[in-house]
């Protein structure tokens, strides 16, 4: 029982030796995801066909052995991350578009594929698949089943839930499922579907995704309008949502934020800016120039000091890859970060944005929020430097002060980030015993002998 030599073996048998590597370079690559956590696994396999993972999680479920499914490892709460060891299964093997099928709108994909690139793959054939993570460069669809990923587009479009009709996923006993439909409708049984997504690699292994595509928009609209007050851009923001027009994308930078990417960005902004909201439609020509206006005016109408439309693509895309890049450079400011996807209701925006403002001033840490504020979705990311051990104690209570603020709000901890292990210990604050002791006792029938992505979610 557990992994012994005689596994690696086994494991040979089946992916073949360049399937399998045990480097302890590899091993240590394989060991985190964007929280930067680090736990080493014993080994790290590449299968390249369903039959293969089968394989594998038969072996392991007889042997007692953890499995961590793993896309890309972008994840920001330790979903990928071996917390008990065991083998780290990684799709990238799996990474083909088997199908888009433009008559009845639908893909199917294997998990392994980079976001990104089914984007590119669906819309040359004057198709559209909306969610789209700030990471889907580098992301894969399988992640994105696993997290429920969000991203901007979500305001209109919602998330990745809304795109999934069917999967075919393997049990942790190696037996093989298939869930859903590859129709426009389908209620025969639970939805199964619904329970894997989102279930961070916890029920099942997941190998295709029959995936819901739109008609591409025929154009898109990006602005930027500036505020030289927080509480005027949140307020906007509300005001906004509440209107009859959607737009596909409002994010929000705060004052940090938008330091972080000024020189980044070519036009010229106001020396007084302390928030910035993109803003993207998308429609019929003739709708999207009315409704470009339309939001315009909503801005300038209530305090913003300026409003910019991208006149052409680089413009819309400069203004794009500021913000993707906003994650990764906030290590300029400080050596760790925390980030926290919490979602507020979107009239409570104006409130969570002066709570914010008042853990900040209690907790002396500087604090940067942007996100996916067109439906309530902040990213709040909260700086210190870990080896002072003052700093790291007032990070952890800012963590907590700002779920306490986002449940009295009527939010939710996570918006698409999911649980894995940096969120354990909050999840009772938002979910009570009856409902946690039913989320186990699903867990238990997917999983007797809790050998898939085990040490996540639920503090045990
Ligand atoms: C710079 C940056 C920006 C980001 N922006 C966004 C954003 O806008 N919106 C958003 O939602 N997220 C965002 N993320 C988070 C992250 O990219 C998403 O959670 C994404 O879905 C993870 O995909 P991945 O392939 O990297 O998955 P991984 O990190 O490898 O895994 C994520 C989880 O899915 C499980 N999993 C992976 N593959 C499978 C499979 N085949 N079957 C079952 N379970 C599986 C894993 O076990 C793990 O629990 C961002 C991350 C970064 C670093």
């Amino acid at each position: 029982m557990g992994f012994t030599g005689n596994t690696v073996k086994e494991l040979e048998a089946i992916v073949g030796k360049a399937g399998v590597t045990l480097d302890s370079e590899e091993l240590l690559c394989y060991s985190y995801d964007a929280t930067g956590r680090s736990y080493l696994p014993q080994a790290v396999v590449f299968p390249s066909t369903e039959a293969q993972a089968a394989d594998i999680l038969k072996l392991a479920f007889a042997n007692s052995i953890p499995v961590v499914p793993r896309g890309s490892g972008s994840g920001m709460t330790g979903g990928a991350v071996p917390v008990q060891g065991g083998i780290v299964l990684v799709t990238s093997q799996m990474n083909r578009i088997l199908e888009i099928d433009r008559e009845n709108f639908i893909a199917r994909v294997q998990p392994g594929v980079i976001v990104g690139d089914l984007h590119r793959a669906v819309e040359e054939k004057g198709l559209f698949y909306p969610p789209d993570p700030a990471s889907s460069s580098v992301c894969t669809i399988g992640g994105n089943v696993g997290e429920c990923a969000g991203g901007p587009r979500a305001v209109k479009y919602g998330v990745t839930r809304d795109y999934i009709l069917g999967l075919r996923a393997v049990l942790p006993s190696g037996e093989i499922i298939r869930t859903g439909v590859a129709t426009a409708k389908g209620v025969a049984g639970y939805d199964l579907t619904r329970l894997i997504v989102g279930s961070e690699g916890t029920l099942a292994l997941v190998t295709e995704i029959t995936l819901r595509l739109l008609a591409k928009p025929e154009q898109v609209k990006t602005m930027a309008a500036f505020f030289d007050s927080v509480d005027q851009a949140a307020r906007t923001v509300s005001g906004i949502m509440k209107q009859a027009i959607v737009p596909r994308c409002v994010e929000y930078l705060d004052e940090a934020s938008i330091r972080l990417v000024r020189d980044s960005l070519s036009f010229e902004m106001p020396d007084s800016v302390k928030a910035l909201l993109i803003l993207e439609l998308d429609g019929d020509s003739d709708t999207i120039e009315r409704e470009a206006v339309q939001v315009r005016d909503f801005c300038e109408g209530h305090g913003s000091l300026d409003v910019i439309l991208a006149e052409n693509q680089a413009q819309a895309d400069q203004l794009w890859q500021a913000r993707k890049a906003l994650s990764p450079i906030l290590f300029k400011i400080a050596k760790n970060k925390i980030n926290e996807d919490i979602v507020v209701p979107i009239s409570r925006i104006p409130d969570l944005v002066r709570e914010t403002r008042k853990i900040q001033e209690k907790s002396g840490l500087t604090l940067v929020s942007f996100g996916h504020a067109g439906d309530g979705n902040i990213h709040c990311n909260i700086m210190y430097d870990q080896r002072d051990k003052d700093q790291a104690e007032r990070a952890e209570k800012a963590v907590d002060d700002l779920f306490e603020v986002t449940l009295n709000l009527g939010g939710t901890i996570t918006g698409e980030h999911g649980v894995g292990i940096t969120k354990m210990k909050f999840l009772p604050r938002e979910i009570s015993s009856i409902e946690l002791n039913l989320m186990k006792g699903i867990k238990k029938v997917f999983d007797p002998e809790n050998i898939l992505n085990p040490g996540k979610i639920f503090i045990q």
